[in-house]
């Protein structure tokens, strides 16, 4: 009795978390179906948190197609949850007796838990865990979906990657770590749609982990693969389910419910019966139960992975191995041994291993002979289930393995799951998330936040230097670093290089400097030497620079060109000719030219005045200003006295004047020279004459 109301009458499964059980509601005297969380797990609080939300999620919503929860609390160490009872079997049992289902049926099945599902999806409810093991199918035809344990509300999905559904029917997008939604719960309706079209799983592998690998990797298979004929609305519809990218499946269970029923309008009578039952190529009977190891392995996919803390080692009995189905007893103190089921696998340990089934049916009875053959046929097995479901009933279905062994199983799939994500983490990463390369553009010319944003749109992240740059116009970009063309992993970050427009430089003063030092001084201030002029200048010494273009101070690009004018010292100046003039004069007048008059001395001269200048040096041209100018100036002819030359014949008269420095001028008498001799002269002798003065002989 449990909680004081719920008597349990048989045990009806073991699960993983839980054990299912038939139980009296002694308070309203009806059957349910008593869920029971297993003690150890109890103690938990996460994982009766799981068990509550399973609880709260499912008692938010009613639908015909979904098993309707009833109750939920803990009595002592036993937490608990009561739901109406689903009196019948399971989808996978129902596969497991039949092997594949005719098109007719797997629509009809798929449209009734599509349409369980559409109202969780709308009730913002993601299942998380779709597997036939989870379809119930009641005995009056009423088809339900249970368990909803992995059940969250959609919009309050916090944590991803905590849990997954069974490996066999998880999405991509789950394997890789990310949030599930509808469209998860989508994609394991496509894997079911599979499986019950060709009676197997279409990814099938050793372990779990290389089976999530396949999801993440390959494409689901059609299944007119495995069964020839099938039609191609259904490997559409298994195709459009299970595409790897959530985007391009059907939205929602709403929209895919359309496709379901246009199907099962449009196809013709011949294709909705496409043979049920596989003409076996074996004569030992149906695929599932003689096939290999691999093929247990994966038609009894229901280990529900449990990754992350919630499940601890000691817990460890809580996942479902690959050989949970074997049908086992739990004897009085607890150990467990297995029994091979009938028709079904038996378990060794951590090895499954398959005996073939002494089945009821033959494999001859199997093949449909024709449609009325193959109805009959069916209405067989249906009855030969349900007096198996009846048997079963009785006992338990599902054991819980040796401790040990599932640590170790369970252990080993945590590690092959880590590696699994870690592989598809890394695919990620360097196929197309922060790892992936790119190459960077060529941005010079474009603004700074145009390129910003290019490489934002590619996901890389920019950072900027300011540079000077003499032609790209401040605020673009003049290049990158790394530079462009390089690829580069999004993560790392690029350099980007912003021009701040040229450098400027301050123009030097140069004014006063020799052309030598000029030269250094400008190339130590980044400018260059422009055109060197050369000028007159009355104030600065000839060689120093007396004027520059661009002046000093001004902010110029790198190697502007600067023009200055050198000194060639002050202007020649004309030299007056100041020969005649009285030496104050003269003295004046080149000191008014700008020159410096210097008395040579004095000479007689017989022409020019005494006091008068008789000559300069320079005479003429230009000089130098300041330059001196030298001069002479006269004192006037020179006194001789005159020697007497009465009475001497005329020719040495002459002579002794002339030697003396006078012209001679001579007088004829009236009667002409007789004798030729000096008879007069004037001026007389002893008086003193200027030289050169004529001495007039008056001669006889
Ligand atoms: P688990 O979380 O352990 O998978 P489930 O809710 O899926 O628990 O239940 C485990 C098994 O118990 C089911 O596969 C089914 O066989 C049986 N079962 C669950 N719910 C019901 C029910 N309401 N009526 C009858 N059988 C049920
Ligand atoms: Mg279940």
């Amino acid at each position: 009795m449990i909680d004081g109301r719920y008597r349990i009458v048989e045990r009806l499964a073991v699960g993983g978390m839980s054990t299912v059980y038939r139980a009296t509601d002694v308070r309203l005297e009806r059957s349910v179906a008593l869920k029971l969380l297993h003690p150890h797990l109890a103690e938990d609080p996460l994982l009766v948190e799981r068990f509550r939300t399973e609880a709260i999620t499912a008692a938010g919503f009613s639908h015909p197609h979904i098993v309707g929860v009833l109750d939920t609390g803990v009595d002592g160490s036993t937490a608990y949850l009561a739901m109406e009872l689903v009196r019948g079997h399971t989808l996978r049992q129902l596969l497991r007796d039949q092997g594949r289902l005719a098109p007719r049926q797997a629509l009809a099945l798929l449209d009734a838990i599509v349409e369980g599902l559409s109202a969780a999806h709308t009730a913002g409810l993601v299942h998380r865990d779709i597997k036939p093991e989870n379809v119930l199918l009641s005995d009056s035809g009423q088809i339900k979906v249970a368990d909803f344990g992995l059940a969250r509300a959609a919009t309050n999905q916090t944590s991803t990657g905590n849990l997954i559904g069974t490996v066999a029917y998880v999405s991509p997008e789950l394997v890789t770590g990310a949030p599930a939604d509808a469209r998860s719960d989508i994609y394991a309706l496509g894997i079911m749609a599979y499986e019950m079209l060709t009676g197997r799983q279409p990814f099938v592998a050793d372990t779990p982990i290389a089976v999530a690998y396949q999801h993440v990797t390959g494409d689901v298979p059609a299944p007119s693969g495995v069964l020839p004929g099938l039609a191609t609305d259904l490997d559409e519809l298994v195709e459009f389910c299970t595409r790897r990218d959530p985007e391009d499946r059907p939205q929602d269970a709403e929209a895919l419910l359309g496709e379901i029923r246009q199907i099962r309008r449009t196809l013709t009578d011949d294709q909705l019966d496409h043979p049920a039952v596989e003409a076996p190529d074996t004569a030992s009977g149906s695929p599932v139960a003689h096939d290999s190891t691999r093929r247990v392995a994966a038609t009894e996919p229901d280990q529900t992975e449990v990754i992350g803390r919630r499940v601890e080692p000691a817990d460890a009995t809580a996942v479902i191995g690959p050989e949970r189905e074997a049908t086992s007893v739990i004897d009085a103190a607890g150990a467990t041994r297995a029994i091979p089921r009938p028709e079904e696998t038996t378990s060794t340990g951590q090895l499954t291993a398959v005996v073939p089934a002494p089945d009821t049916t033959t494999a001859d009875e199997r093949r449909p002979r024709s449609p009325r053959a193959s109805e009959r046929q069916a209405r067989k097995n249906d009855k030969a289930a349900r007096r198996q479901w009846a048997r079963e009933a009785q006992k338990p279905r599902e054991s819980l393995e040796s401790p040990s062994s599932r640590r170790r199983g369970w252990i080993l799939g945590v590690v092959l799951l880590l590696v699994a994500a870690l592989v598809a983490t890394a695919a990620w990463f360097f196929g197309m998330g922060p790892g992936s390369p790119v190459q960077i553009p060529q941005f010079s010319g474009q603004p700074a936040a145009a390129a910003v944003q290019a490489l934002a749109a590619d996901g890389v992240t920019s950072s900027q230097r300011q540079v000077f740059d003499e032609e790209v116009k401040k605020g673009r970009v003049v290049g990158s670093e790394p530079e462009p063309g390089a690829t580069i992993r999004r993560y790392q970050s690029v350099e980007l290089l912003i021009s701040k427009g040229p450098e400027l430089f301050a123009v030097p003063n140069v004014v006063g400097r020799d052309d030598d030092s000029v030269k250094k001084v400008l190339k130590a201030a980044h400018v260059a030497a422009g055109t060197v002029s050369r000028e007159y200048n009355e104030s600065i010494a000839a060689g120093l620079v007396v004027s520059q273009d661009p002046v000093p101070d001004r902010q110029v690009r790198r190697g502007t060109k600067i023009s200055y004018v050198v000194s060639r010292g002050p202007a020649p100046v004309k030299v007056p000719d100041v020969t005649g003039r009285s030496e104050q004069d003269a003295v004046d007048a080149l000191g008014a030219a700008g020159l410096t008059a210097q008395k040579g001395g004095e000479e007689f001269d017989k022409t020019v005045a005494k006091g008068s200048v008789i000559s300069q040096d320079p005479a003429s041209g230009t000089a130098k200003r300041d330059s001196t100018v030298t001069y002479t100036v006269s004192k006037g002819p020179k006194m001789i006295e005159v020697p007497g030359v009465r009475g001497k014949q005329l020719d040495e008269a002459k002579k002794v004047l002339e030697a003396a420095g006078f012209t001679v001028e001579v007088h004829a008498s009236s009667f002409g020279i007789i004798f030729g001799t000096v008879a007069t002269q004037d001026p007389k002798s002893g008086s003193k004459q200027p030289e050169g003065s004529t001495i007039t002989l008056g001669v006889v």
